[in-house]
């Protein structure tokens, strides 16, 4: 499914075409697609709300495969492992911030299906250097929304600076905010969660939030930490109002609407705001690690490669469980972990 130039949603804006199968070249390797979550920022690039360096282009960042072609310089031992590719694409390694261990700002990274074509395909090409051995027993369709959706919630979870046992607040509850309750569960924390939609407070009360409301709603306890996960700007405010004084504020967002003009005494007290951009390969090495531990459970709605326009107009409208998974035709027996 590629795009060839950016339009709202509704005017399904990807289209199926036929590629050739790409060849890999040194230091890269050739997955057969198998599953691909479908991204929020996946809607931001359809609709043109990111940049997007090159078109036609395939979308998709959170993909589960196998290895079937390895190129120059990558070990025979890498073919037919099933792997996982994330949104962070390459990194060059040298510059000041890949060496300080922020290789998400590296200035020169790229990341998959903007700058290079994803996984709403049945094949792509990934280096070998960026790609994740996927834990056995989780299935392809339950793996994939860990690779962004679950990545950079473990990221925003670490830069929030949540303590184990404190009081977390995140603000939007959808693919990302369900897999990250989970490790905040995990660690003992205390969940409140802010949505606008019924169905998603109770899959968060499911899931173990103390307490479920909508986003103007003051929580019962004041919030040691919280986490916006929508691209609305007006819940900044609503989010700092929660917060303790020395408490810090992630954003999760790669794009939102503007902040909306606010008194100083909201981050008065020390408040912190940050926001989270993309993740490193230590980000996904953990939580792929965690989520076997735990063990973290996905809930995902499954469609077919074909449908991934409706699947990015029921994301526009918050009506998706859990996180939406492209699954695709080439799946053989045995591609499902166990
Ligand atoms: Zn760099
Ligand atoms: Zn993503």
């Amino acid at each position: 499914m590629i795009l060839r130039a950016p339009r709202p949603a509704e005017e399904n804006p990807l289209e199926p075409a036929d590629l050739p199968v790409p060849d890999p070249g040194p230091g890269e390797v050739r997955l057969r697609v198998l599953a691909c979550g479908v991204c929020h920022t996946d809607l931001h690039l359809a609709e043109g709300e990111l940049p997007l360096p090159r078109l036609p282009l395939v979308p998709g960042h959170q993909i589960i495969g196998v290895i079937d072609a390895v190129g120059d310089g990558v070990s025979d031992i890498m073919l037919r492992q099933r792997v996982g590719v994330p949104w962070l694409h390459w990194a060059c390694g040298r510059c000041d911030y890949c060496r300080r261990g922020q290789e998400n700002l590296c200035p020169d990274a790229r990341f998959t299906g903007q700058h290079a074509d994803g996984g709403f395909a049945e094949t792509m090409i990934a280096p070998a250097d960026f790609v994740y051995p996927i834990p056995a027993g989780f299935p392809d369709e339950q793996a994939a929304p860990l690779l962004c959706a679950g990545v950079i919630g473990y990221r925003s979870l670490r830069l929030s600076e949540i303590e184990p046992g404190g009081r977390l607040g995140l603000y939007g509850f959808g693919a990302s905010a369900h897999v990250t309750i989970q490790v905040a569960r995990h660690w003992g924390c205390q969940v409140y969660v802010f949505t606008r939609s019924e169905d998603h407070r109770q899959h968060a009360l499911k899931l173990g939030a103390t307490w479920a409301g909508r986003a103007p709603d003051k929580p019962p306890a004041p919030l040691d930490s919280a986490i916006t996960f929508a691209p609305a700007g007006w819940l900044v405010p609503h989010a700092l109002r929660a917060l303790r004084p020395g408490g810090t504020l992630a954003i999760n967002a790669i794009h939102m609407s503007p902040i909306p003009e606010m008194p100083y005494d909201l981050i008065y007290g020390e408040r912190t705001v940050r926001s989270v951009a993309n993740a490193t390969r230590r980000d996904a090495r953990e939580l792929l690690q965690l989520a076997a531990e735990i063990p973290i459970h996905t809930d995902v709605e499954l469609y077919p490669l074909a449908e991934a326009n409706a699947v990015l107009q029921r994301l526009k409208q918050a009506e998706i469980r859990g996180a939406a998974v492209l699954v695709l035709p080439t799946r053989g027996p045995g591609s499902d972990g166990r």
